[in-house]
């Protein structure tokens, strides 16, 4: 049955190079979405639109305990950005006119997630009228990427389709012998600290939100955090004042916490939340005059969770890669599967097979040699998963 990858590998990624080209920012993956709907009911799937836009489809047969195949519709990129694919020995607008070399394919968006729904739409085309197939759903999603904060398959797993489901499988990386097993939980959020402002010298002595924000990015700064589970920080930006000789009104820096670890997560919040605090008390206690309360406001929050090692998904995964005489990997990032283990539904992120690099950039490219592997190793796992299933029928 899983020949035909290698078979139909013009055709697929033609398909993607179809996908790629129309243009699906955050927020507007509509067009896009109605490509892969009409790909789906050509397959003879029943297709519908949830209450964000993501694409789902299934059998006439709708399973109990479904397996949900999935890949994000949308990409980083803003509708202003070109997508169109340069092929091989054609110049690559992407890289000042350079030939595209054999067997690659560039365009901002050719692989994350063209060459995601492309091997969606090839598994989907495999195990249509098969009894495996008969289990599962797919789901072509939204607002995965950037402040899209996952918000497809936050809807998804919102439902009851999703919540029903035995196992979520996004496929979402390029490395075939990778399973993503842990969803990378970020909180983010933008700092404000504020006074009245007035002039450097006439009012000299009231509370300045730069010295405030100072204090408190250095109290950040010095907090130490475990390696394992990996925990990060970040301040990204940082804004405000008007001019060199006014005290400003405001002063705002936006933070970016990551964690595996839900319970870490938690913990770097409340440092973060002291640190406001205790940079605002510093400034105060210096300048009391003309403070106003900082404030914290969530502009970001992607869960994080873990489906475990030896768990039946996970260790179904590692023996579908082991056939393809690869030697499996456990690794985390953030995808859509942050959502369905936040839910409770066991979940990881799979390869779209091929060659690619430089994701999220203008840059990117892909190389099809040997997706067929990939697309064989995600079949295996759906095949495996639904024989498994003894509450079949
Ligand atoms: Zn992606």
């Amino acid at each position: 049955m899983f020949e035909r990858f290698e078979v139909e590998a013009e055709a697929i990624l033609e398909e993607q190079i179809r996908l790629c080209e129309i243009a699906a920012p955050t927020g507007q993956e509509s067009t896009r979405g109605d490509a892969v709907a009409s790909a789906f009911e050509s397959l003879g799937l029943r297709v519908a639109r949830d209450a964000v836009g993501n694409v789902i489809a299934e059998g006439a047969r709708r399973p109990r305990r479904p397996l949900i195949l999935s890949a994000h519709l949308d990409t980083v990129f803003g509708p202003e950005q070109s997508c169109r694919v340069a092929r091989p020995g054609e110049s690559n607008p992407y890289r000042g006119g350079a030939i595209v070399p054999a067997n690659e394919y560039h365009a901002p968006g050719i692989s994350d997630a063209a060459a995601g729904l492309a091997a969606m739409l090839a598994v989907a085309r495999a195990l249509s009228g098969t009894s495996a197939g008969e289990q599962i759903v797919y789901a072509a999603t939204v607002g995965e990427e950037g402040l899209g904060d996952l918000r497809g398959a936050r809807q998804l797993f919102a439902t009851d389709l999703g919540r029903r489901a035995r196992a979520f499988i996004t496929i979402d990386h390029s490395d075939a012998s990778a399973i993503v097993n842990a969803g990378i939980g970020s909180r983010r959020f933008r700092v404000q600290f504020r006074g009245r402002g007035g002039h450097s010298w006439g009012h000299f002595g009231r509370y300045n939100p730069a010295f405030a924000l100072a204090a408190a990015s250095d109290r950040l700064a010095a907090t130490e955090v475990v390696r394992e589970p990996r925990t990060t920080f970040n301040i990204g930006v940082v804004r405000g004042g008007e001019t060199v000789n006014a005290i400003p009104e405001f002063a705002e820096a936006e933070v970016d916490l990551r964690s595996e670890s839900p319970l870490a997560l938690d913990g770097l919040e409340r440092v973060l939340r002291d640190a406001v605090a205790s940079g605002h008390q510093r400034e105060v206690a210096r300048r009391s005059e003309a403070a106003l309360e900082p404030s914290l406001a969530p502009i970001g929050d992607r869960p994080a969770g873990v489906t475990p090692a030896e768990s039946e998904l996970e260790r179904t995964a590692r023996r579908a890669i082991e056939d393809e005489s690869l030697t499996p990997r456990l690794i985390a990032a953030s995808t859509d599967a942050n959502a369905a283990i936040a839910a409770g539904v066991p979940a990881i992120a799979m390869s779209w097979g091929g060659r690619s690099d430089n994701q999220h950039s203008v840059r990117e490219w892909f190389d099809p040699t040997d997706r067929a592997r990939s697309l064989r190793v995600l079949s295996r796992i759906l095949v495996d998963l639904a024989g498994s299933d003894d509450e079949r029928g």
